[in-house]
This record gives structure tokens, sequence and C-alpha cells, in this order.
């Protein structure tokens, strides 16, 4: 393999350790100096575009794989979650997104507070952790209704509460963060700036991964994403989302099939192969055991009736009930105006069809363990040497 840092200078072999000689026991009396010259760990997980686009025997053997990885890293649990879509109004104009800036045929609402309380108070189903708050890219919602909601649900609940808003400023940040929200969903949507810019999603592509990174510097758990099946999307581009999300400081990376949006400049485009899509999630599973991988609702428009179901078999680890009450529900179009709601009903059928149970953690609640538990790890590495 070629060398990634070719002016790094090279250490010393001073001694060929016998591997056959070193356990458990006596792996202490390694030379600090010495260079193990022999593979000792897997070479990481990386998809090629073949395994990408695999089918058939190939293909099952691939997602039995990052299902085993899945169980082996959850049991059987899938974290559950509430969504509410409280605004459509966006000031973005994504090509592929029903609800973009240009879309003039669209009625805009934004949620009432009271009415959404009440609701996640009062009303949510038992099986939920979580709570996600989604929404166009509107701050005046962020302000007025999502604030104020979360402020209660914090004091009246122990719901973890997850937001995806879209790429707002410092202060928003801070003040979501401050009044109880701990993780955000923002996605990358493609790892190519140009194709980002074609598909004129959020701002620049630089500023969306500044974003990203900038949350995760605050102390927010982030989730990321992106498109599969975009039309215009290279095989190198579909590969190369994967070595973006492997760099970026992220709890969790979901990948939603292309599905095109009415009234929208990619109308006539054909959807995401749903295949590829279930790849695409099988392939991010094995990157990164530990993250959190959603089974999203469009997989079912993707391939009706089966899609959904496919997704909880290959390694997805979150499910979402959608409580948008339905007179928003109608007009919150990422994709056409037929959607398919994943009521409380559907999702406990299909995870259960699944031989998937509700995990009793909250998704919040683990993230925030993995967090103290890698914090701990990093401050063992950090004082051993002292301790020496
Ligand atoms: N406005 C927020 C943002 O930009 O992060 C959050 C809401 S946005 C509508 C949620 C996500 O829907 C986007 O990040 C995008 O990945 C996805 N989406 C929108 N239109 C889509 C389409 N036609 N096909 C697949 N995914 C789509």
């Amino acid at each position: 393999m070629a060398n990634p840092c070719p002016n790094a200078k090279e250490t010393p072999v001073l001694a060929k350790p016998n591997l056959d000689e070193i356990t458990a026991a006596n792996w202490f009396a390694l030379s600090r100096r010495a260079v193990l010259t022999e593979p000792v760990i897997d070479e990481p997980f990386f998809p090629t575009i073949d395994l990408l686009q695999s089918r058939g025997q190939a293909q099952v053997a691939f997602h039995e794989r990052a299902a085993r990885v899945a169980t082996e890293k959850f049991g059987r649990q899938v974290f559950l979650r509430g969504v509410v879509e409280v605004s459509n109004f966006c000031r973005e104009n994504c090509a592929y997104c029903g609800m973009r800036r240009d879309n003039r045929t669209l009625a805009r609402h934004r949620a009432r507070l009271d009415q959404l309380a009440e609701l996640l108070v009062h009303h949510r189903p038992d099986s939920i952790t979580d709570v996600n708050i989604q929404a166009g890219e509107d701050p005046v919602v962020v302000r007025e209704v999502v604030l104020p909601l979360i402020r209660i649900l914090r004091r009246e609940t122990s719901l973890g509460l997850s937001v995806c808003l879209g790429t707002l400023n410092r202060s928003l940040y801070h003040e979501l963060k401050s009044s109880g929200a701990s993780l955000y969903i923002i996605k990358f949507e493609t790892a190519c700036p140009e194709f980002y810019d074609k598909m004129e999603a959020p701002g620049t592509f630089a500023e969306r991964i500044e974003h990203i990174r900038l949350l995760a510097s605050t102390g927010w758990h982030v989730s990321s994403g992106f498109i599969a099946g975009l039309p215009g999307q290279t095989d190198a581009g579909l590969v190369a989302n994967f070595a973006l999300a492997r760099e970026l400081p992220l709890a969790g990376c979901s990948v939603s099939p292309f599905i095109p949006g009415d009234e929208t400049p990619l109308a006539n485009a054909p959807a995401a192969d749903i295949d590829l899509t279930l790849n695409c999630m099988a392939a991010l599973r094995l990157l990164r055991p530990q993250w959190i991988i959603p089974a999203v609702s469009a997989l079912n428009l993707a391939e009706p009736g089966t899609g959904y179901r496919r997704g909880l078999r290959t390694g997805a680890n979150l499910v979402t009930i959608n409580l948008t009450p339905p007179d928003l529900r109608e007009d919150y179009v990422l994709y056409k105006r037929d959607r398919f709601i994943m009521t409380e009903e559907r999702i406990l059928s299909a995870i259960e069809a699944e031989a998937l149970a509700p995990s009793k953690q909250c998704l919040a609640d683990y993230c925030r363990q993995k967090t103290t538990a890698r914090a701990r790890r990093a401050a063992v590495q950090v004082t051993a040497p002292m301790n020496r």
C-alpha cells in the first residue's frame, strides 16, 4: 500500500518479537519501541463500488454480515423515537426537496406550541424514548416553537431530544443545547462539493461541513447522512460519501434513497434503487459498528411494502414514529403528498416481524455514555505514560 505520509520519518525496527510467545500475561514485556511487523488487526472496512453494487448471494452475505455486527453491538434492540415536523417554511432551495423555497404551490405552516406540548407531554406513545424535532430551515420556528417546546419537554419528561433544523447560527445552536437538546441531525447530503452546489444543497458544502464540526466541538452529538441515487451521482461520488462520513466526528449516519419530489427540478428523475440504498446502509454499519443508523421511512417509497423491513435486516438500529399532527403533515412534503407515514402500529409490527424489540435505553443516554467512555479511554491514554 502506498505510504499516505511520504515525508514522515520511519520508526526504526529494533526487535522483531516472536508473536507466538506473546500472551495476555506478558504483553507488557514487549519493548516499548518494538514494532510488530506482522498484521495483528484486520484492515478496517471500507466499501468498494463493486460491493455497493452487489446483488444475489454476495449481497445477501454482505447484509447478513452487517446485521450480525449490529446484533453484536446492540443485541436485538432498536432505538425508538418520535418525530414532529414543525415547519415547512424553508429559506433553502435544494433541487431534490419538495419544501424548497421556489415551490410556490405549497401552503406553508408552522406548528402551534401548545398543540405539540400537549401531544408530547400527555399523549405520546409509551414506546418512544426520544423525540426529534424537524423543520425546513426556518429560524423563526426555532425561536417561537422549538426552543419553548424543548424547555417544556425537558421540564416535564425524561425524553432524549434531537433536532434537525438545518444550518443555523452559533447562538441558536447554543440556546437549543442549553435548553436541553443533545443530538443534532445535519446531513452533508453528498461528499462532492461541485455536486453539492449543483444540487443547490443548503449554503455551501464547506459551510455545512464546518457546521457539523462546530456542533460536535461544542458538545453536540451529531448525526449526519447522505442521499443515495441522486440523479448525476457518480460511482466515485457515492464511495466518497463513506470517506467523508468516516472523517467526521459523528455519533450516527443515515442514507436516504433519492425520491423524486413533486414541484422540484428533479421531479421526473428516477427514484434510487432500493438495493443500492440498502447496500449503503450495510456499508455504514460495517464502517462504524457503534453508529446510530436509522431505517428511514423513504425505504418504503423506494420499494413499497418491503423496503423498510429490508432496512431493519441490514444493520439499522433506529426507527422513527411520525407524530406530526395530520393537519401539518399534509404540507410537509419532502417528496410527494402521498407519503408513507410510519405510525406506531406500523413500526411496532415491523420490528416485531423482524424479531427486534424497542430499546428501553434512551438514544440520547446511549450517545452520552459512548462519549463519556471515549473521554475516559482518552484520559487513560494520556495519563498512562505519565504513570510509567
Ligand atoms: N432543513 C433541515 C436540513 O437541511 O437539515 C432538515 C429538514 S430536510 C427537509 C431533511 C432531509 O430530507 C434532508 O437533509 C435531505 O437529506 C432529505 N431529503 C429531502 N428531499 C429528499 C429527496 N427528494 N430524496 C431523499 N431525501 C431527501
